[in-house]
């Protein structure tokens, strides 16, 4: 069978380009096995018959199938153009490192580091001193600490603060902020026994009080993240809730969440409590995501009472819960942007001037839409009733167009509204216009 043999074989095509960099990329053994899948196939369609042009074509296409199949199998991560609206799209990543900062990183993630050392002294320290003193800087607190999320770090409170004791928490904020994350899961995960008290639009001090016992431990405060209460509602404000915890001896944890760690510039977050507000409060420990608001990688910030801070530090569970340096580094980095009140991405993202709608515009004009008045928001649990008002890009497609511009180069996320695909530009950098134009060109055609 002369078509047969002009197959060419495995281990030349491996050697070769373009299968040569796929080997870099996946590995020679993964990239060995789906050549010899897709050479497989091929003597299938030559069994069936196939016409020497068409053989030709389909040789030359082996290494696009390749990829194909590699890609299907182990697909890489991708930059994704995030026309949602939403600053803060867990599902997108939360928040975009600043360019500066991921520049930065090179030199010192492709060496090594003086992670746990003190160069003066050659002595070993502890890795997170640096942005432990950064965050106190920022917050005003007497001590920090760092773990791998803001779950890692209610769990490594919760369990070292009040584990088979009592916690005590307003119906209010039993919340969910995201599938498997639900504050009543999280508490028994602690080993700590929660506490309700008041109701789910009211909660007052006396329910607090009525609620202390020899067995409490603990009163948590837990931000309604992603959802509000509106109406005949009352909660108690974090000052109060610090003196009635004082009071009784105990601590008071609060779960900000989002991870404002000082006054914000957004309009959004006017009447957010940071960081900064509730450790003035009194609070004893307060907890957030790093890669939310703070605009970080994600990691679980806890700043606090010294005294709190280092039990924590000694609970075994940290060992466990600490981040890496790859966190660290980049942790460390976007905290001293804070330190000297540079922009944050989302900040600049976000900047509401009348040059925005003229860019909508303008991308109508050019990609056969209209500009019309639609809302973005923060996103990642951080006000969740403050819409941004604004112009977004309406485009009439149908919904179809929407799974291709996701799935186009580069992939484009936008969302329906009535009928038609909206992509809201406020979360796609300026720089990335061009590639979104051609992306949605290519995905209306
Ligand atoms: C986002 C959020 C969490 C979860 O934080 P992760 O960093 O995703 O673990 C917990 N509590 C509140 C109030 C939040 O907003």
């Amino acid at each position: 069978m002369s078509q047969l043999r002009r197959l060419p074989a495995t281990g030349r095509l491996l050697q070769e380009s373009p299968l040569a960099e796929l080997t870099g990329l996946y590995g020679r053994q993964a990239t060995r096995v789906q050549t010899a899948r897709v050479l497989d196939a091929l003597r299938g369609e030559i069994a069936t018959g196939i016409d020497d042009e068409e053989l030709e074509d389909r040789i030359r296409g082996i290494p696009e199938l390749v990829r194909a199949a590699l890609e299907a199998e182990a697909p890489p991560l991708r930059r994704v153009l995030n026309a949602t609206g939403i600053f803060l799209h867990t599902n997108l990543g939360r928040a975009p490192l600043p360019r500066p900062v991921v520049d930065d990183l090179r030199d010192r993630l492709d060496a090594y580091c003086d992670l746990e050392m003190d160069l003066g002294s050659g002595r070993r320290t502890d890795r997170s001193l640096r942005v432990e003193s950064l965050l106190v800087t920022l917050t005003g607190a007497e001590a920090a600490l760092v773990v791998n999320n803001n779950a890692a770090a209610l769990v490594l409170a919760l369990s070292t603060q009040a584990c088979g004791r009592e916690v005590i928490l307003s119906r209010s904020e039993l919340v969910e902020i995201g599938g498997s994350f639900r504050i009543p899961d999280i508490l028994r995960a602690s080993g700590a026994r929660l506490v309700e008290v008041g109701t789910t639009n009211r909660t007052r001090l006396a329910d607090y009080e009525r609620a202390v016992r020899p067995a409490t431990s603990l009163v948590l405060k837990v931000f309604a993240s992603n959802f509000r209460i509106r109406g005949f509602a009352e909660q108690v404000p974090a000052t109060r809730l610090a003196d009635f915890a004082h009071r009784h001896d105990l601590p008071l944890l609060v779960d900000e969440g989002s991870g404002v760690i000082g006054p914000h510039a957004a309009p959004a977050l006017r009447r957010h409590e940071s960081f900064r507000d509730l450790i003035e409060a009194g609070c004893d420990l307060v907890c957030g995501s790093g890669d939310k608001v703070l605009g970080g990688p994600q990691a679980g910030v806890i700043v606090g009472r010294r005294s709190f801070v280092d039990q924590l530090r000694k609970s075994p569970l940290y060992r466990a819960l600490r981040p890496g340096r790859l966190v660290l580094t980049a942790l460390d980095a976007v905290l001293r942007r804070h330190l000297a009140a540079q922009r944050m991405p989302i900040e600049a993202l976000w900047d509401e001037t009348g040059e925005s709608r003229r860019r909508v515009e303008r991308m109508a004009a050019r990609l056969g839409g209209r500009a019309i008045r639609g809302d973005a928001y923060l996103g990642g649990g951080a006000a969740p009733d403050q819409a941004i008002k604004g112009w977004v890009l309406a485009l009439d497609a149908p919904a179809k167009t929407a799974a291709r511009l996701r799935t186009g180069e580069p992939p484009v996320v936008g969302y329906q509204r009535r009928g038609r695909l909206i992509l809201d530009l406020r979360t796609v950098d300026p720089a990335d216009d061009e590639a979104l134009a051609m992306a949605v060109g290519q995905a209306l055609r």
